[in-house]
Formats: C-alpha cells, sequence, structure tokens
C-alpha cells in the first residue's frame, strides 16, 4: 500500500521534474532509474550521464543503501540490535569509525534540538507498534506508555569518543536507537557523495519526495515538488539552487486511526504520544542529514516552539502546513516557494527569532 502511493507521488514529481529537463531541447537528456531501497521507491536523476554510467551508479548506489538498510535496520535481528543490546547490558561498545561518527551525529543534532529528535527512544516506537512492516490496530495503554517513557535514557548519559569510537551508556537505562528520523537523510548525502565522486555534480536523489539536489538540469534549475499533506497531490514547488537538500516529516507517512483519531510515526519523547500539531514540516537545508533530523524535530516543536528549534539547529528554511492547510513560512522561502493548490493557502510569513 504504501510503496504504491510513494510510486504514485514519484511519477507526480517526475512529471514535475521533467519540466526542466525537456524545456531545452539541444540539452542532453536526464537519465532516471528507480532503486527499491528500505522500503521506498529512491529515484535518481542524473543530467548529461550515459544510461552504462547511469545502469552502473545506481547499482552502486542501491549495494550502499541496502548494506546500510541492514546495517542501522531499528527491528529485525542485526547489528543494530547487538549494538542496543551491548549498550543495555554493559554500557558499552566499540563502533568502526564510520559507525562510531554516525551515532555521534545523531546525537549533536539530538542535543540541538532539545532531545525533540530523539534517536534513542526505540523502545517507545516499538511500543506504538511501529517497528513492524504491518500498521497496528490501536494505540498502547496510558500505563504502558508511561513505563517505556520512565526507561527513556537521557541524551547526555550517551557518549561517543571519537578517538576510540567507543560508545557508552551511562544512563542506568537500556539503550534502543532508532535511527529512522534521520537514516534517510543520512543514506541520501552519501548517495551525494558516490555521485560526485564519479564526477556527476548535477543530480537529485529522491527517496518518495525527501531529497537532495546539487547543480542544475544544465540551464535548467532543478525543480522539485512537495507533497500535500492530504491527498496525493504536489501541495507546492520550488526551484533548487545548487546544492540543497528538501526534507519533510508529516502524519500522513505511517499511521493508523483508532476511533477516529490518527495515530503517527513520529513520536514526541516529551509525552511518548504522536506529536499532534501540524500536518507536515519541509526543511530546507544545506545537507539531507541535518534536514530530515529538523523535519521531525520541528513537526514535534509544532506551531509553537518550531521558531526556536529551528535556530537551535540552524536551520533557516521552513514550511509548515498545520491542519487546516494554513502555512507558515520563513521569508526567503517563502519568496521562492510557488504553491499548486487551488485555491491558493493562507499564508503566514514568520521571521526566525
Ligand atoms: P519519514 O521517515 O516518514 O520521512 P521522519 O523522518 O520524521 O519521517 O522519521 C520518522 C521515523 O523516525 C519513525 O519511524 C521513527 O523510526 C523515528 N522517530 C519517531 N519519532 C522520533 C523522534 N522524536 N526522534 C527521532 N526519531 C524519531
Ligand atoms: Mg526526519
Amino acid at each position: 500500500m504504501k510503496n504504491s502511493r510513494i510510486a504514485i507521488f514519484v511519477l507526480m514529481l517526475t512529471a514535475l521534474l521533467s519540466l526542466s529537463a525537456c524545456s531545452n531541447r539541444d540539452a542532453p537528456p536526464v537519465y532516471r532509474s528507480q532503486i527499491l531501497a528500505f522500503g521506498t521507491i529512491v529515484e535518481l536523476s542524473l543530467f548529461d550521464v550515459s544510461a552504462a554510467e547511469g545502469d552502473k551508479l545506481s547499482s552502486d548506489i542501491r549495494n550502499m543503501m541496502e548494506a546500510f538498510h541492514h546495517r542501522w535496520h531499528a527491528w529485525e535481528n542485526g547489528p543494530l540490535l547487538a549494538l542496543n543490546h551491548a549498550l543495555s547490558q554493559s554500557g558499552h561498545s566499540r563502533l568502526s569509525a564510520d559507525d562510531a561518527a554516525l551515532i555521534a551525529q545523531s546525537l549533536t543534532l539530538a542535543k540541538a534540538s532539545g532531545g525533540l529528535f530523539h534517536p534513542a527512544l526505540g523502545k517507545l516506537i516499538a511500543l506504538w507498534g511501529f517497528h513492524s512492516n504491518e500498521l497496528p490496530q490501536s494505540p498502547p495503554s496510558k500505563q504502558a506508555i508511561d513505563a517505556t517513557l520512565a526507561m527513556l535514557p537521557a541524551l547526555d548519559q550517551i557518549s561517543v569518543d571519537s578517538n576510540s569510537n567507543e560508545i557508552y551508556n551511562r544512563s542506568g537505562k537500556p539503550v534502543y536507537f532508532d535511527l529512522g528520523g534521520f537514516a534517510k537523510g543520512v543514506i541520501i548525502d552519501r548517495s551525494i557523495e558516490v555521485l560526485r565522486q564519479h564526477g556527476v555534480n548535477n543530480a537529485i536523489v529522491n527517496a518518495g519526495g525527501d531529497l537532495r539536489a546539487i547543480g542544475a538540469a544544465g540551464e535548467r534549475p532543478w525543480r522539485i515538488g512537495i507533497r500535500h499533506p492530504r491527498d496525493f497531490g504536489v501541495f507546492a514547488s520550488l526551484t533548487i539552487k545548487e546544492d540543497e537538500s528538501v526534507f519533510t516529516s508529516g502524519d500522513y507517512e505511517r499511521y493508523f486511526e483508532y476511533e477516529g483519531r490518527r495515530y503517527h510515526h513520529i513520536i514526541d519523547p516529551r509525552s511518548g504520544a504522536p506529536a499532534d500539531s501540524v500536518a507536515s514540516v519541509t526543511v530546507l537545508h544545506h545537507d539531507g542529514a541535518t534536514a530530515d533530523a529538523a523535519a521531525t524535530a520541528l513537526f514535534i516543536a509544532g506551531t509553537q516552539q518550531w521558531q526556536r528549534v529551528a535556530k537551535a539547529m540552524g536551520i533557516e528554511h521552513v514550511m509548515i502546513i498545520d491542519k487546516n492547510n494554513k502555512v507558515l513560512i520563513t521569508p526567503e522561502l517563502a519568496q521562492r516557494m510557488e504553491y499548486e493548490v487551488s485555491p491558493p493557502p493562507i499564508i503566514e510569513i514568520h521571521a526566525l527569532p
């Protein structure tokens, strides 16, 4: 179900993207491929790349994504579960330099977000039933939520020694990393690195609407779409400048309904329940990992706190769509955004403090 919805959306985005690619008839074509990775369709758009080169790059990127998916899978038996076990049992584990850097990056983003992006909240995600390929049927009890919250480790009690690549859990509580809130950003950043290493400087890596775009499609800048949180259309579109990531967190990605209420997969670590104030948050930032973590954090921050949390995370460009389709947006992004819905939305422009 989710994949078919995403496929429709990717096709729509492809149509949008094609606008920029086809407008110059003499321009070299854009190579496109679709990779099925971590349950999402990832679309590569590579400008001025031969089919043979494109196929080789797609296959390299797919292999990298699969290895990453296995390495960091939050609930299937594998290396992350082993790490969680070691941290919970002995409070300590040694990682590869790469893995230690990734955990350290997640903790840095978490601290900047004031703990709203909390990569060690795996037990809560599992309690809500989202550590499964199937969607849950009903929410957990209040008692179960409180008991799980009480066992959530404090972020400042988890640390990485960047010299020895050792990770320590001094919280006295079990640690369950779940990097789902920024993994897509990390893997998109790595894909862009692979492309650049092979001399490809004009490309988009798009994982179901979360993307990073570099360069341009020849003379024309890349143009991307942002999904409507309440139907499968495009809500707004945007022209990309040189190297930008655009990530959206929404209450429509993974959710179930119970007794008329929607319960989704972005959990507020303060309440232990799905964050409940807006429909989606889009962040535009240089790197994908920061944009992804920030979209998750700002979604939780909601209409009252997003400006403060954006500032703390070094984010300048945000668009929030609230539950009535009203747009709250930062000034520069407001200048660049083109709305694809009719009638156009009500827009409030908010400068960051
Ligand atoms: P999507 O993956 O739909 O684009 P997100 O980037 O917001 O959306 O990631 C949601 C995933 O992040 C959840 O499935 C879960 O694995 C994880 N997650 C949920 N709540 C949080 C949180 N408060 N902090 C960090 N990660 C979270
Ligand atoms: Mg995210």
